[in-house]
């Protein structure tokens, strides 16, 4: 049954118990103390998540219509550069060219690193406000946040990062690297149900919002809602997301962000060591800034094999991992690893999936599960 696989996808991942359990309840009041609580937990714990200061706001709707909220509050009628190397890159561009007075691809083949060159050149050109994604998820690839935010505050440039599916699985220190605005979606690293963006805004993003923001995504309609006392949203919330939300933050303020980081980050080694073991190639082509994502893996599929029979060997054994999109399908997949992943569901996927590339013909140069064991035990 569907309901029964082990998705080990770059999300939606699966839920906690916890967080499953309480949106089973009785309806409650958005305008009133237990949400307004609820709201704040998630705040709290956001905060340190994205590494700020400022206090994330949660927008009923998925991770693309917080990339939507930051596009046009911030880059509406401005000039917009877009540093693009895989498919949410290419989404942040095509929500540009709806907003930006001209919005402007600096483009690398998917899973290469960004150009920064060409970003200096954007900039030097004009561009007002920056886009990249950080974990682009596409291709398995983390992009240098910090030193796109070091350029962009050169050129006093605003600059908005796609935190989607690395904050709540990877360092992330959005004041420190000069992120002015940072997404996150909440059914990826955050173990929550699909359904709720949060976006954090800088001063001085705040400073340069622009005068005709959207109706429905109008950040600072947001603001001005999330410091009242009890904290609120604009119009009706997506109450049971917000509860579950704020369990899944509570369970992640257990685990403590430096652990909850550090297991990520142990996760994704065993899965590189994997492929390695088996003889496959990662996807992404990593440079001495750009290194390979550590919440999800994207690796070439055996030669001679195609997505769908490869996938579906693993399904069979009721795990889902994901494949290649766009021009990708049929030459790689991926392995999502973020959320409250552990090391026997982990181990359960890199056992089905080596049984898939056996099974269809590679021969593996040694065991990956082998080689993976070493570091989850
Ligand atoms: N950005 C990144 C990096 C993503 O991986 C995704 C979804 O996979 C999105 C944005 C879009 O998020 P959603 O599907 O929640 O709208």
């Amino acid at each position: 049954m569907e309901d029964e696989l082990l998705l080990m996808l770059p999300g939606p991942v699966p839920l906690p118990e916890r967080v499953r359990a309480v949106m089973a309840r009785q309806a409650i009041n958005h305008r009133g103390a237990e949400f307004g609580n609820a709201y704040a937990d998630i705040v709290r714990v956001l905060k340190g998540l994205f590494g700020t200061k400022n206090n994330p706001l949660v927008i009923s709707g998925s991770g693309t219509a917080g990339m939507e909220a930051a596009v046009a509050n911030f880059g509406k009628g401005r000039k917009m550069a877009h540093l693009i190397n895989g498919k949410f890159g290419e989404r942040m561009y095509t929500i540009g060219q709806r907003y930006a007075s001209e919005a402007r691809p600096i483009e690398s083949e998917w899973g290469t690193p960004l150009s920064l060159e060409g970003l200096k050149s954007a900039l030097e050109d004009g561009c007002e406000v920056v886009t990249m994604v950080h974990n682009e998820t596409s291709a398995g690839i983390l992009n240098p946040a910090g030193e796109v935010g070091k350029i962009c505050r050169k050129h006093d440039a605003l600059f908005i990062m796609d935190g989607v599916t690395s904050i709540g699985g990877d360092l992330v220190k959005a004041d420190d690297w000069g992120v002015d605005i940072a997404v996150v979606g909440s059914q990826k690293c955050l173990a929550a149900p699909a359904g709720l963006a949060a976006v954090s805004v800088s001063d001085r993003a705040w400073d340069r919002v622009v005068k005709n923001p959207p109706y429905y995504l109008d950040l600072p309609a947001y603001k001005k809602n999330a410091v009242r006392e009890p904290m609120e949203t604009p119009y009706t919330p997506a109450v049971p997301l917000f509860l579950a939300l704020r369990e899944a933050c509570l369970i992640i303020e257990e685990e403590g962000i430096d652990a909850r980081i550090a297991r990520h980050h142990r996760m994704a080694g065993a899965v590189r060591k994997a492929v390695k073991a088996w003889g496959l190639e990662m996807f992404p082509q990593i440079d001495s800034l750009h290194t390979y994502s550590n919440t999800v893996t994207a690796a070439c599929i055996p030669t001679g094999s195609n997505d769908k029979d490869f996938r579906g060997i693993v399904k069979k054994l009721g795990i889902q991992i994901a494949g290649g999109q766009d021009h990708l399908k049929d030459k790689i997949f991926r392995i999502g690893h973020m959320g409250a992943v552990s090391a026997p569901e982990l181990l359960a996927t890199l056992a089905a999936t080596e049984y898939a590339i056996r099974t269809t013909g590679h021969q593996v140069r040694e065991s990956g599960v082998m080689a993976a064991a070493e570091d989850l035990g």
